[in-house]
């Protein structure tokens, strides 16, 4: 069976209001014939009901960067699951690295944001990956075990059908230094295997899995070509219209 091919691009804090639709509409503009392969966009949040106007009726589909797990209540500033997929958001992302380093958050409240976004039936986007010390003192295949296992607590074989997984190492996110295609898939491989532990072979083929890190126009081929790597989430790069495009055309 072929897998899903997802090219995602994550907005972070970036872009106005007006640079907002100026880059939906150049993506829409320039997508083309792209065949099986999947857009998502993760916008800030306060453009997304725009967003997914702008999207309807296209190929790409629309992203929220966070949310919290509670369903309502008093949570200053904080999205709940329910209001996320009101507003016509696919996805959500979940665990990014900026998330549990920057904002602290624990491979528990990733569990906790999981389950809350399979129960009001979003896509969560989970992110996995090491930092550059934890690579270095070869643990990142036990970091990243860690993260999946605990991320996907509680999860049935049924809901990982709307699972997708995103390899992150957090030493190559916005530096420049992508992982080679041999690394990345090497880890690719490790997730796969462990997803096939932890429900089985067939479970574990269909899920896609992303790569994170400094993807560019000049070394998507190299990570695309590789069996487990089924498409990338894609920070700066995913910033101009013309640079997010040619890494969705990857030959
Ligand atoms: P980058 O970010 O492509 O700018 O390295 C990737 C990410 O954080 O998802």
């Amino acid at each position: 069976m072929k897998r899903r091919e997802i090219f995602a691009g994550n907005w972070k804090m970036y872009k106005d209001y007006n640079g907002a639709v100026a880059l939906v509409n150049g993506l829409k503009g320039g997508l083309g014939d792209i065949g099986a392969r999947e857009v998502a966009i993760f916008p800030p949040a306060l453009y997304v009901r725009e967003m997914v106007s702008l999207c309807t009726g296209t190929r790409i589909d629309v992203g929220v960067q966070n949310m919290y797990f509670e369903k309502e209540g008093a949570f200053t500033g904080e999205l709940a699951p329910a209001m996320v997929k009101d507003c016509g958001a696919r996805y959500i992302l979940i665990g990014h690295s900026e998330r549990r380093h920057v904002f602290r958050e624990t491979d528990v409240e990733v569990n906790k944001k999981v389950a809350a976004a399979l129960a009001v039936g979003l896509d969560p986007m989970v992110c996995v990956g090491e930092l550059l010390a934890e690579r270095e003192a070869g643990t990142s295949e036990a970091v990243v075990k860690t993260q999946l296992v605990e991320a996907l607590k509680g999860v049935t074989k049924e809901r990982m059908a709307k699972v997708v997984v995103a390899y992150e190492p957090v030493w190559a996110i916005g530096t420049g230094k992508v992982a080679t295609p041999e690394i990345a898939e090497t880890m690719h491989r490790f997730i796969r295997e462990t997803l096939g532990a932890l429900y089985d072979g067939a479970t574990a083929a269909m899920v896609p899995v992303l790569y994170g890190g400094s993807v560019k126009p000049d070394n998507i081929a190299g990570l695309y070509a590789m069996e487990n790597i089924d498409g990338c989430l894609v920070g700066g790069a995913s910033l101009a219209s013309d640079s997010f495009l040619d890494i969705i055309k990857v030959k």
